[in-house]
């Protein structure tokens, strides 16, 4: 159960005491309290883990300094849409909303290698006015041998660069919980010209100790990709340790999954999964082309499969795109083979576009099918 409370509730004033102490008398009752930033004021809510049955819900309403009271239904309570549950969806972070409402494309290399090559993409990208990239500093790699990234050394001037073309949020995806202090201090060192989603990665989706330390953490938000061997619940649940320790601010990106029925995709594209987490969830929802295609095949309509994978997650919904651009994919140090060309951007962002408009416009369809229907004379 979740109770949330009126806006000027927080820890600290008299009503939040008295909450706290009327829940304190209740047996076998936790109390964990969330502050939740929003763009216009912070939320404090209570969640209560427990015997939460015995609780009558509209004696909790009823409390001075309660807004209003969530039963939760399902698991995933804090990320979860429960029933009755009016909560906003999705935050704001350096000047963008995420929320399911939302569209973006982060594109950019998979493993940062030269200045030369970041620059370029960035200022790729600032021509078609996209304001998020991406870009991999740490390497999850499957052989020790292989480039692992240039790791905090490529920071300061990979920051640097998005900002000078007005990038306000990189996608960097980390390994270890130092990198948070890393990416922290080089970003403090230069006065912060651009902002930082931690990138969690599909080898990672259930290290939870690496989760817990992200979720300590207010600082950044987080780009969660889905596991690539495991079910959607476990990943949920997976991200759903990064809420209970503290950071809601989540996306949720599928990336295909691991099964050889996928090929010769490198994964199997999971993108009808978009609609689904859309429903149990409140997280804004991302797609990666790129890792669940992974390689640049054109069909016989002459548009390569990551563009037509890309288009069926947009069209059911998907509110973030990550893809792989490189400037040169023939030299890329990781994933040269499913990296688009960076002259392909533009009809990147068209298509996009195009499959986005496609998706309001059946919004719009079915609100109006859904209106006539409610309308109707029974007969
Ligand atoms: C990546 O985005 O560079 C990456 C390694 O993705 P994934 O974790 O989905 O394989
Ligand atoms: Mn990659």
């Amino acid at each position: 159960m979740i109770l949330i409370l009126q806006d000027n509730v927080h820890a600290g004033t008299p009503a939040f005491g008295t909450i706290m102490e009327y829940l304190s008398r209740r047996p076998g009752i936790e109390t964990r309290v969330h502050e939740v930033k929003g763009a216009q004021q912070t939320l404090t809510e209570i969640y209560l883990i427990g015997d939460t049955a015995a609780l009558d819900a509209e004696e909790l309403a009823e409390l001075t300094g309660v807004d209003r009271v969530v039963r939760v239904s399902r698991e995933y309570r804090v990320l979860g849409r429960h029933q009755d549950d009016f909560r906003p969806s999705g935050f704001e972070y350096n000047g963008v909303d995420f929320d399911q409402d939302g569209f973006e494309v982060f594109a950019g290399l998979c493993a940062v290698d030269t200045r030369e090559h970041v620059d370029r993409t960035f200022a790729a990208l600032a021509a078609q006015g996209l304001r998020c990239a991406r870009m991999g500093a740490y390497k999850p790699r499957t052989s020790p041998y292989a480039f692992q990234g240039h790791g905090a050394a490529c920071l300061p001037f990979v920051f640097e660069s998005a900002g000078r073309h007005g990038i306000r949020v990189v996608a960097m995806e980390i390994t270890h919980e130092k990198h948070i202090q890393e990416i922290h201090d080089a970003l403090t060192a230069i006065g912060r010209p651009t902002g930082v989603m931690l990138q969690v990665g599909t080898r990672n989706t259930q290290n939870f100790e690496l989760l817990k330390a992200i979720g300590r953490q207010q600082e950044f938000p987080v780009l969660f990709k889905r596991g690539f061997g495991i079910t959607l619940e476990e990943s949920l649940n997976a991200a759903e340790y990064l809420a209970s320790e503290g950071n809601q601010r989540v996306v949720f990106c599928l990336r295909g999954v691991k099964t050889g029925l996928g090929d010769p995709h490198r994964n199997l594209v999971d993108f009808a999964h978009v609609p689904v987490v859309r429903r149990l969830t409140r997280m804004p929802v991302g797609i990666d082309p790129s890792h669940s295609v992974g390689r640049r095949d054109v069909g016989p309509d002459g548009i390569e499969d990551i563009h037509h994978a890309a288009v069926q997650g947009v069209i059911a919904g998907a509110n973030l795109v990550l893809v792989d651009f490189h400037p040169a994919p023939a030299k890329a140090l990781v994933d040269g083979p499913q990296a688009l060309r960076l002259e392909e951007l533009p009809l990147f962002v068209e298509d996009m576009q195009i499959a986005r408009e496609a998706y309001l416009k059946r919004r719009a369809a079915h609100e109006r099918a859904r209106q006539a229907d409610a309308t109707s004379p029974v007969a």
